[in-house]
């Protein structure tokens, strides 16, 4: 990382304990109450230095825990101030991640007098103009909404305190970082700014050398890796039978909880609607569902109504689900970085889980680059024989790997193992 002039990288901290933290004592309730027993390696090394007010730089996974890491410093800076005035404000990509953010904080703020607001798009401006006026004093907001109603003069930031730029390389992917930089200049230039990013491209360093000062640097995994406790798995299929295999997937043990993502809009429907005819009941949320629909399927998701969600990439951005027991590629991303992002939606939080791609003869080579990005080998299963493809042979000079092939991890075994 091409890391700011000015910043300083932490030294590795030495804290186990929320206990040895300097965190009020209805925050440690709060913590608590989470089931958080320990902090995890990014909020031990951001909460301590956070709360003495310094600026941020976290390069963190998502999964990592990042968001009390940040969210539990505002609190705590804010716990004896009056109520009635915007002090924080974080700024999200998506606005399942701002419903998520606004979610935690509601919980680890639930002993204290605070209170946030989510502002996002594709709902009415009238609730939440309600709400900045006056009756929150941490917002959580995406770009485009947030310039809304500051356009409008419906916020005011004069108190602002804190600003928080959360997944900033996804905010630069979705082409938010202009309408991030207006809002950063009419913000207070007096203010702690944290910046949290799983990947640090050009234009979102640029961003923290213009609006950050001596950051302290938090760098928690190199930007190939994936979290620990993921077992990654492949199986070579023909395109037009992955539909199957993913339904036979679906009957395996263990798959109760199940995000399958697919390429484009027209292609997550596709999925579902084929799961649907096949007896599967799935949850879809993609850019074209209304927020209304979002909510619902993720909401259906979250409490079992149905166990698939079908997801884009960029709406699957920010879904927080507790126990996500496997992540299925239907399609194979583009790059690396994004397999990273997708199946950091399961082993949240230093559990478990499974990532299970289904590769077809059309994906081998951007597959081939994805492992090499991640510096792994990922086990290979051929099932070409097993489903074989309904229109003729394969076209002549593209051929899978041998037949049959099975790679491992170098002296891994899977702990995962799914048989047809
Ligand atoms: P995040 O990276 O902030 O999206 O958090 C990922 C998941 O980890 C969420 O489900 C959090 O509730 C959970 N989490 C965050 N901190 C802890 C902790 N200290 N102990 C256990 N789980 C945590």
């Amino acid at each position: 990382m091409n890391e700011p002039k000015q910043g300083t990288e932490e030294e590795p901290s030495s804290i186990e304990q929320f206990d040895q933290m300097p965190l009020s004592d209805s925050l440690r309730k709060g913590v608590r109450e989470m089931g958080y027993r320990q902090p995890t390696p990014i909020q031990a090394r951001t909460i301590p230095e956070a709360i003495r007010g310094r600026d941020i730089i976290g390069s963190a996974q998502t999964g990592s825990g990042k968001t009390a890491a940040f969210l539990l410093p505002i609190l705590e800076r804010l716990m004896n101030h009056p109520r009635g005035r915007v002090y924080a404000l974080v700024l999200t990509p998506t606005r399942e991640l701002a419903l998520q953010v606004e979610g935690f904080l509601k919980m680890l703020g639930r002993h204290t007098h605070l209170r946030g607001v989510a502002v996002y798009g594709g709902v009415g401006m009238e609730d939440q103009r309600r709400a900045l006026h006056g009756s929150v004093e941490i917002v959580v907001a995406t770009p485009g909404r947030l310039l809304d109603h500051m356009r409008r003069g419906w916020v005011d930031f004069r108190s602002l305190e804190i600003l928080v730029l959360d997944e900033a390389d996804r905010m630069l992917d979705m082409g938010f970082l202009p309408d991030v930089r207006t809002i950063l200049s009419h913000l207070p230039r007096d203010r702690q700014t944290m910046l949290f990013s799983a990947t640090m491209p050009p234009e979102v360093l640029r961003l923290s050398h213009d609006f950050l000062t001596h950051p302290h640097l938090v760098r928690m995994q190199e930007r190939s890796a994936a979290a620990a406790g993921i077992s990654h798995s492949a199986f070579l299929v023909g395109a037009n039978r992955k539909t199957d295999v993913l339904c036979d997937l679906l009957k395996q043990e263990g798959m109760e909880s199940v995000l399958v993502f697919a390429r484009t809009k027209h292609r997550v429907d596709r999925v579902a609607h084929q799961l649907a005819m096949r007896g599967v009941k799935a949850g879809v949320i993609h850019g074209d569902k209304s927020q209304a629909q979002r909510v619902r399927a993720l909401e259906g998701f979250r409490r079992g109504h149905h166990v698939v969600l079908v997801a884009t990439d960029i709406a699957a951005r920010g879904i927080d689900v507790e126990g996500i027991s496997c992540v299925i590629n239907y399609d194979i991303p583009q790059d690396g970085d994004t397999y990273i992002h997708r199946v950091g939606r399961t082993a949240r939080a230093q559990t478990q889980g499974a990532a299970i791609s289904l590769v077809s003869r059309e994906e081998v080579d951007d597959f081939d680059r994805i492992e090499q990005h991640l510096g792994i080998k990922i086990t290979r299963e051929d099932l070409s024989e097993k489903y074989p493809s309904p229109v003729g042979p394969p076209p002549a000079g593209r051929r899978y790997p041998p037949q049959n092939r099975t790679t491992r991890s170098s002296g891994q075994r899977p702990r995962h193992s799914y048989r047809f």
